[in-house]
């Protein structure tokens, strides 16, 4: 479904992504590792769009995406969850919700896309005239996923969805994309919980100053002394 072949990012004159090939699959859930400053957040920003790609392909269902602009992207099924939440605070919860919905530009039946947002997270259907920023952090998140499902994307891509929270929320959080995932939608998943995001993903890639240097499934990468030494805490 997703193909990155030896893409290349920089900003300004400094590389950033070093000649990264990676793959999702359909329904697959796979993870990116990485230590801070690696270039995780840059690789997300790059299939969403908002970074160029300076040399190497980026495919979406054997279509070249690397030229169209987020937007574009965006219709052909990508939805990116941002690391922070970023939620318009002054907006409702619905009012946001809307919004992901009319990223995906074309006519849809609002209603019912909503409740299927609802039926995962009921709370945001209990807080839905509630100012977005007036939510716990844990709401917040979820309303930042919920949004972007409401663009019915084929893939989720979800930067560090458990940033700041307590554990009890995220254990909710991750049930949820579990089930998210369950029902088909593939999911790029970068976190920093790295023991939590190897329980529930496929597979995953390691990436260091920006280039891939291990992958494997993830029962592989969770087993692998390199991932365990650097990050499952010795
Ligand atoms: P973190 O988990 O800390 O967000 P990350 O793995 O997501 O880390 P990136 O945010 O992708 O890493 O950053 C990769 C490198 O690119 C870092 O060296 C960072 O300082 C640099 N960088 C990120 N954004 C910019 C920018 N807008 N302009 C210049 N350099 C940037």
């Amino acid at each position: 479904m997703l193909k990155l072949t030896q893409v290349q990012t920089h900003y300004g004159k400094v590389r950033v992504l070093n000649e990264v090939s990676l793959t999702v699959g359909d329904s697959e859930l796979v993870t990116l590792i990485g230590a801070n400053g690696a270039g995780k957040t840059t690789l997300v920003r790059t299939i969403s769009g908002l970074v160029r790609v300076t040399s190497g392909e980026l495919s979406f269902n054997n279509e070249r995406i690397d030229r169209l602009s987020p937007s574009d992207i965006v219709v052909r099924g990508i939805a990116h969850c941002p690391e922070g939440r970023k939620v318009f605070k002054d907006l409702t919860v619905l009012e946001n919700l809307i919004m992901g919905a009319y990223a995906r530009g074309r006519k849809i039946d609002l209603q019912s896309e909503l409740e299927e947002v609802y039926k995962y997270f009921p709370r945001l259907k209990e807080r839905k005239n509630q100012k977005a920023g007036t939510l716990s952090g844990g709401e917040q998140q979820m309303l930042a996923i919920g949004r972007a499902l409401m663009a019915r994307p084929k893939l989720l891509l979800l930067d560090e969805p458990s940033l700041g929270l307590a554990p009890i929320i995220v254990d909710e959080i991750f049930e949820i994309i579990t089930d998210i995932s369950k029902k088909g939608t593939a999911i790029l998943l970068i976190e920093q919980n790295v023991n939590l995001a190897l329980q529930v993903a496929n597979r995953g890639y390691v990436i260091e100053n920006g280039r891939i240097v291990q992958q494997g499934s993830a029962v592989e990468l969770s087993e692998s002394p390199q991932v365990v030494e650097a990050y499952l805490g010795g």
